[in-house]
């Protein structure tokens, strides 16, 4: 029972937080409802090297509500996050992304490119994650090496030795790692060192202003240069000018991903 003797301020109080908790309630219900329903489906982006040419895309997640149209991942991964639908969620995902990826492996022009998947923090600690992903590439038979998973700063700093562990299994499978947003977390350099990652990926907001902001500038190049000295590849991200591309190139980043080269689309071919 809330506070009685509040007054009128508390009352409103209680009754905003009890909408809140409402509408998270009824948005966790729906998702339940859309996943049983079909109604997520994963778009793709390509990632093009230095030639313009395609290598690969990333896997990017929407939701098709049958009211609300399409809705970005950032409208209900967090809460997907926060109630433990992400599970399900994310084997959704990492479902059909295999599938995808068989598909192109089943055709001579598009049998090389790479796949890109997002993993959440929480998908990731699964104990049998790694059991997850060996399923999938088994089922979908599809050439581990193709799938790249993707995972965060925040991800790779909690329970060090359990994540590299985890990391070591799948890469002898061949499957690769690429550390998304990079430089928006706080990974310190010590862990970088040790993680088995293939490749960094440039977050996008250090792209943005690449060109007019100087401290962008001096983040981006140092951020090639790490990756050149780890022996890592670079992707940049949120690439959506040729100027940008230009600068990327000179620095010495040779892959990249953006509205430059197209937005996340259901039907890349
Ligand atoms: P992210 O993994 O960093 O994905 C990149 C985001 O940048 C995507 O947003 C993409 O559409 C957007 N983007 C790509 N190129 C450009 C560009 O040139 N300019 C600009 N301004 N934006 C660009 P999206 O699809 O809305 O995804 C947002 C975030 O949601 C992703 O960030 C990722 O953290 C999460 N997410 C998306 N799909 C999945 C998924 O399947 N699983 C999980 N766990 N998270 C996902
Ligand atoms: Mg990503
Ligand atoms: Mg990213
Ligand atoms: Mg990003």
């Amino acid at each position: 029972e809330a506070k009685a003797s509040g007054g009128n301020s508390f009352r409103f109080f209680d009754k905003d937080m009890l909408d809140i908790v409402n509408t998270r309630a009824a948005l966790e219900a729906d998702m339940r409802h859309g996943l049983q329903q079909e109604q997520f489906v994963l778009y793709y982006q390509p990632q093009v090297n230095s030639a313009g040419v395609v290598t690969g895309a990333e896997a990017l997640v929407r939701w098709q509500h049958p009211q609300k149209g399409l809705v970005p991942p950032s409208d209900f991964i967090p809460l997907a996050e926060e109630s433990g639908l992400i599970l399900s969620l994310g084997a959704w995902i990492l479902d059909t992304a295999c599938a995808k990826l068989a598909e192109w492996q089943s055709s001579e022009d598009t049998k090389n490119r790479t796949l890109a998947v997002n993993v959440s923090a929480r998908q990731f600690r699964q104990n049998d994650f790694v059991a997850q992903v060996l399923d999938n590439i088994a089922r979908h038979h599809i050439d581990a090496s193709k799938l790249k998973l993707e995972l965060t700063e925040s991800l790779l700093v909690d329970n060090v030795e359990a994540t590299i562990d985890k990391m070591n299994q799948l890469k002898t499978r061949g499957v690769g790692f690429s550390l998304d947003d990079f430089g928006t977390g706080y990974s310190s350099l010590s862990y970088l060192k040790r993680l088995p990652l293939d490749q960094l990926k440039i977050d996008q907001s250090f792209v943005r202003d690449i060109l007019s902001n100087n401290n962008d500038a001096v983040i981006t190049r140092t951020i090639i240069a790490l990756g050149q000295s780890l022996g890592l590849a670079v992707i940049a991200e949120g690439v959506e000018t040729i100027g940008q591309r230009d600068f990327l190139q000179q620095q010495g980043c040779l892959s990249y991903q953006g509205y430059l080269y197209g937005k996340p689309s259901a039907d890349l071919r």
